[in-house]
């Protein structure tokens, strides 16, 4: 079944259009962090980070840093988070891949975006054995 983000790109239902090229687009997210927050889709609708062409990631980071400026430019923000939802259990609701640009300012309360853990003793050194690439 076709993705929210395949019927945007076909026209079947609207959006609010930042950009557009070959390889991606870049709308306004209908249900915002911050007003102004943007998303940067691919136009094939790879599921996830880890199966997009690297020149094609690469592209979008490009369009992605330009909304930052752009952001930082019109909104006034002080900073953005650029974020990548991997996958379900990472929250990805929507499965094709596309960059959130979401816009902030310091003191908006929107920190820490992720809650935090800590390590037992030891414990990191473990990690880092285990995932060392
Ligand atoms: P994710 O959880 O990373 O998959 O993010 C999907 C994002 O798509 C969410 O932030 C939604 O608010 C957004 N979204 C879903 N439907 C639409 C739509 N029709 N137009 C714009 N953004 C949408």
């Amino acid at each position: 079944m076709a993705t929210v983000f395949e019927m945007i790109i076909s026209g079947d239902i609207p959006s609010t259009k930042l950009y557009e090229d070959d390889q991606c687009i870049a709308i306004l997210d209908i249900s915002p962090v911050a007003k102004g927050h943007a998303l940067v889709i691919s136009r094939q609708p790879y599921a996830t980070f880890t199966e997009v062409p690297l020149e094609t990631l690469s592209h979008m980071m490009d369009i992605a840093r330009r909304i930052d400026m752009k952001q930082r430019e019109v909104l006034k923000a002080e900073g953005t988070n650029i974020m990548i939802n991997n996958s379900p259990a990472s929250g990805q609701e929507v499965p094709h891949l596309h960059i959130h640009v979401i816009p902030r300012v310091s003191g908006d309360g929107r920190t820490p975006v992720l809650k935090k853990t800590s390590y037992e003793d030891g414990e990191i050194a473990a990690y880092g054995e285990k995932l060392r690439i």
